[in-house]
C-alpha cells in the first residue's frame, strides 16, 4: 500500500511537471486569421491542449507558467527544402570526398539542430545518402539527439549521378530500374522523393518513378531549373517543383506558365506547390560585400572547430565562387518569375536550399521570409503560412503539426516584439518547443 501511494505521488508531480502554459503574447496560429491577442496555450506532455486567452483560459495549478507577454507566438517554422548534409562549404567535390563518413554522426544532426535553434520545428530534407538519412531523422524522432522533425527524400533519383556523388544520387536506367529505386526507397521508409534532371529521362521512365511514388504514397518533389522539367514535371504529376529556375532569363515564357495555368485550374487535384528559394540568390551581392554574418558563431554548433576551419577557407574569396557566377545576372528575375508563379495559382511555400555556400542552417529560413515580405512585397502571414500550415498539409501530417491547435504537438516558437510588421526578427527566436518540449 505505501508502495502504491509512492507511485501515485510520483505520477501526479510528472504530471504536474509535465504542463506548460505560454500567456500573454499575440498567437499567430497558422491558419492565417487575425492573430489573438493576450493569448494562452496549454500544452500538456507533447501535445497542445488548450488555446484561447487570458479570459477564457483558466491556468491549471502546478503548470510552468512561460511568459509571452510582448511577444509574437507562432508554429514552429517549417523549412520545405534544405540539406542537412552539406553547411556551407563552397567546394562540393571535395565536401563529398571528405565529409561523407562524417554525415551521420557529425554533419547531419549538427544542420538539424542548427534549424531548430532557428525556430525550424520541422524540416524537408532533400537528398542525402539513404541509410543516414533515415538513421539521422529517426534518432530525432525517438529523442536521442536534438533536431528539427526531418522528412527526408533519401537519395536524389534523376537520369544519370554526376561522378563522385552515387552515394546520394542514385541514376536509373529504364522503366523497371526506375520503378525498382523508388521502390527501394519506399521500402526504407523515405517521406518524399526527390526528382531532378527529369527532363533527361524518357516520358515512360519519368512516369514510372512518379507512378511508382505515388503507389507507396509519396508525394514527388520536382526540380524546377529547365522549362522542360517544369513541363514534363506537371505532366507526369509531380507535387511540388524547387527554385524559381530558368537561370538569367527575364521571365517564364509562355508554354511553360500555360502549362502551370492549366495545372491550377484542376481542383481535384489539389493546389499546385512550389519552393522559390530564392534567399541564396537574392541575397548574394550582399553576403558577398558584407558578410559579417559568417561571423555570426551559431553555424558552428555542433561542428568541430577543424570543419569550421575548413568550411572558412572556402570561402575565403566570396566573389570568385563558381557557384555565384549567374547569380547577380539571376537576382533581377527572381521578383517576376516568383510573381508569376502566384499570379497563376500557384501556393508557395519556405525553402532555402540551406547548406549552400556560405549559407547556414541556423540563418536561412528567417531570411526567405524576408526577402519575400521586405524585397518582394509579399504579405506576411501569406509568408507565415507558407512556412507552417502549408508544408504541414503537403506532407501529411497537418492534423499533428503546422498549426497551434488543440491536440496537435505543442511545436510552437516565440519572439519579442511583432512580426507581422517586422517579419526579421525571426532571425532571432526566443522561445522554441518542440512537441512539448523547450529547447531555447
Ligand atoms: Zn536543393
Amino acid at each position: 500500500m505505501k508502495k502504491l501511494l509512492f507511485v501515485l505521488f510520483l505520477g501526479t508531480v510528472s504530471l504536474q511537471a509535465q504542463v506548460k502554459a505560454l500567456v500573454g503574447g499575440t498567437l499567430i496560429d497558422g491558419y492565417g486569421s487575425t492573430p489573438i491577442q493576450n493569448s494562452v496555450i496549454i500544452i500538456e506532455g507533447d501535445k497542445i491542449k488548450t488555446v484561447g486567452t487570458i479570459d477564457t483560459v483558466k491556468i491549471p495549478a502546478g503548470a510552468e507558467v512561460i511568459s509571452t507577454e510582448g511577444m509574437s507566438v507562432l508554429p514552429g517554422l517549417w523549412d520545405m527544402h534544405v540539406h542537412t548534409m552539406i553547411n556551407g562549404h563552397a567546394d562540393y567535390a571535395y565536401w563529398d570526398k571528405t565529409y561523407l563518413p562524417l554525415l551521420e554522426n557529425t554533419i547531419m544532426p549538427s544542420s538539424a539542430e542548427q534549424l531548430l535553434m532557428a525556430g525550424v520545428t520541422s524540416a524537408r530534407d532533400l537528398g542525402a545518402p539513404l541509410e543516414e538519412s533515415i538513421s539521422v531523422r529517426d534518432r530525432i524522432n525517438k529523442g536521442e539527439i536534438p533536431g528539427a522533425t526531418l522528412y527526408v527524400s533519401g537519395p536524389f533519383i534523376q537520369k544519370k549521378p554526376y561522378p563522385g556523388t552515387e552515394a546520394f544520387r542514385w541514376g536509373i536506367n529504364g522503366v523497371d530500374d526506375a520503378r525498382k529505386k523508388v521502390k527501394r526507397l519506399a521500402d526504407a521508409g523515405v517521406d518524399c522523393i526527390k526528382l531532378i534532371d527529369q527532363d533527361q529521362m524518357t516520358e515512360a521512365e519519368l512516369q514510372a518513378v512518379v507512378d511508382e511514388a505515388h503507389k507507396h504514397n509519396l508525394k514527388v518533389v520536382a526540380h524546377g531549373h529547365r522549362p522542360m522539367e517544369i513541363i514534363s514535371g506537371l505532366k507526369a504529376g509531380a507535387d511540388c517543383f524547387e527554385h524559381t529556375g530558368l537561370s538569367s532569363a527575364p521571365r517564364y515564357p509562355d508554354n511553360v506558365m500555360d502549362a502551370i495555368r492549366s495545372r491550377t485550374a484542376q481542383m481535384n487535384l489539389g493546389p499546385l506547390f512550389w519552393c522559390p528559394t530564392v534567399e541564396g540568390l537574392y541575397n548574394y551581392e550582399y553576403v558577398r560585400d558584407n558578410g559579417e554574418h559568417l561571423d555570426n558563431d551559431s553555424w558552428h554548433r555542433g561542428l568541430h572547430d577543424t570543419i569550421v576551419t575548413d568550411i572558412k577557407n572556402s570561402f575565403i574569396h566570396k566573389d570568385r565562387l563558381p557557384y555565384f557566377q549567374l547569380t547577380p545576372a539571376r537576382k533581377p528575375t527572381l521578383e517576376t518569375k516568383i510573381k508569376q508563379l502566384i499570379d497563376a495559382g500557384v501556393v508557395l511555400m519556405i525553402g532555402t536550399d540551406s547548406g549552400i555556400p556560405m549559407k547556414f542552417h541556423s540563418q536561412s529560413t528567417w531570411n526567405e521570409l524576408d526577402v519575400w515580405v521586405n524585397e518582394f512585397g509579399i504579405d506576411p502571414m501569406y509568408a507565415i503560412r507558407g512556412a507552417t500550415y502549408w508544408p504541414s498539409l503537403w506532407m501529411g501530417v497537418a492534423d499533428e503539426v503546422g498549426t497551434v491547435t488543440e491536440g496537435k504537438f505543442a511545436d510552437i516558437i516565440a519572439v519579442k516584439g511583432d512580426v507581422l510588421r517586422h517579419i526579421s526578427l525571426l532571425q532571432n527566436v526566443d522561445i522554441v518547443i518542440k512537441h512539448g518540449k523547450q529547447y531555447k
